[in-house]
């Protein structure tokens, strides 16, 4: 639609308008309030990565990059809620039925239903071919039993992409939260994105239609887990560009100004190089990250692994950007309601999801091997 925000500068400017000067408050009050999540909807955000056919924006992907590192920017906790919505959006796009897409298609374009993506368990994260969660076959559909923890957006969440291990393998179904047996409890307190509204959820014998099942009956972890993983490890690495923008902006309005009587924090040598790290690493992680868009935008499989190589990258250079600008800030920077420690706590997050650190490592040292056996 002609009225929505279409690109970068755009993007950011919605952001400094209506985001970002409220994202200590979301933080402090583990909450992103109805009214933003309605104007998320009027901005087109929530339908992003789908076609202008079901009602979305249908941005590519290198510019949905672009929205999600400025939203990043802004706010960790909009981009996260954004992010596994997205997830579920594409998801549904891409391994739905036809009668699947047409009900909830045009709904998740419009943000009139919230999508959360549910994998993990209490004893299931980085190993999620071990998630116990079942989804047994009964009368020609399911009794779907189990528990998922940390879930994004699972406090406010209409529709959940659940994963639960049929006698096929591990599958996915689309279950409303609304269902009954399914029991959610909000999850306060954790480090960072403390605005994501994060549950967790019980599956307690809930029965389900055939129709709840997404894509092939015993694939998902080769298919949609997978797709969806990179989708939003994708997102995720363009939110952490954000943050190091932030920090960048951040240490180097504080630094310029500080200094007292003698001179500016921003004359002294040690100062500069911290900046300096931070601005090679916003310049580095931005262009890894429009390799991964643009591999996507042209459906090459080698997007996979540029997508790794950008989170793995941009993730470690948000958590030094963020860990420096408490440091350029002094005690200013450990202060309650200070954005900079509110970096530095969303950024230690993207460490942790869509893939941890240590995961990462463990597959981009695969590329090594093949440039190898080139
Ligand atoms: C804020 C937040 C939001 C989240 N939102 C969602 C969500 O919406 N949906 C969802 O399904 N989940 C969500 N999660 C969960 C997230 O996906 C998991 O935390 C993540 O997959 C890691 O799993 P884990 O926490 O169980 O850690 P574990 O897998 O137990 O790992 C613990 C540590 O061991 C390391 N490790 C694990 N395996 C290996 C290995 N093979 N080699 C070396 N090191 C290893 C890890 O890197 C990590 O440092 C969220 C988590 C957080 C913190």
């Amino acid at each position: 639609m002609s009225d929505r925000p279409h690109g970068r500068k755009e993007f950011r400017a919605v952001v400094d308008a209506e985001i970002a000067p409220h994202a200590g408050r979301f933080d402090r009050e583990q909450a992103v309030p109805d009214s933003v999540l309605r104007r998320l909807g009027e901005l087109g955000w929530w339908g992003a990565i789908l076609p202008a056919g079901v009602g979305g924006a249908g941005l590519d992907m290198v510019t949905l990059g672009e929205l999600h590192e400025e939203v990043g920017r802004g706010c960790s906790s909009v981009r996260s809620l954004l992010t596994v919505h997205s997830m579920v959006a594409y998801a549904v796009s891409q391994w739905g039925s036809r009668e699947q897409r047409e009900r909830w298609l045009p709904l998740l374009a419009r943000g009139e239903a919230v999508g959360a993506f549910c994998l993990t368990e209490p004893e299931a994260g980085s190993d999620a071919a071990n998630i116990s969660a079942t989804a047994t076959r009964q009368d020609g559909g399911f009794v779907l039993r189990g528990s998922k923890r940390w879930i994004t957006g699972g406090q406010i969440a209409d529709l959940l992409l659940v994963f639960a291990r049929t006698g096929r393998g591990v599958s996915a179904f689309l279950v409303e939260r609304a269902h009954p047996g399914v029991v959610t409890r909000p999850v306060n307190g954790m480090l960072g994105t403390r605005g994501s509204m994060l549950a967790e959820i019980d599956f307690q014998d809930c029965l389900l239609g055939p129709d709840a099942l997404l894509g092939p009956d015993g694939f998902a972890l080769a298919t949609v887990v997978s797709g969806v993983l990179d989708i939003g490890r994708y997102s995720v690495a363009c939110g952490c560009v954000g943050i190091i923008q932030a920090c960048m902006e951040a240490g180097a309005a504080f630094t310029a100004e500080r200094g007292g009587r003698t001179k500016p924090l921003s004359d002294h040598q040690l100062v500069r190089r911290l900046l300096t790290q931070m601005v090679t690493d916003v310049s580095a992680a931005r262009l890894l990250c429009r390799q991964a868009g643009e591999l996507k935008d042209r459906q090459d499989p080698q997007t996979i692994m540029a997508t790794w190589i950008a989170k793995y990258f941009a993730s470690t250079a948000a958590t030094r950007a963020a860990s420096d600008a408490v440091q350029l800030h002094g005690a200013a920077g450990c202060s309650p309601g200070h954005p900079a420690q509110r970096y530095y706590r969303d950024a230690k997050i993207m460490e942790i999801i869509e893939g941890s650190t240590q995961i990462q490592q463990i597959q981009i040292a695969e590329e090594a091997y093949r440039w190898t056996a080139r």
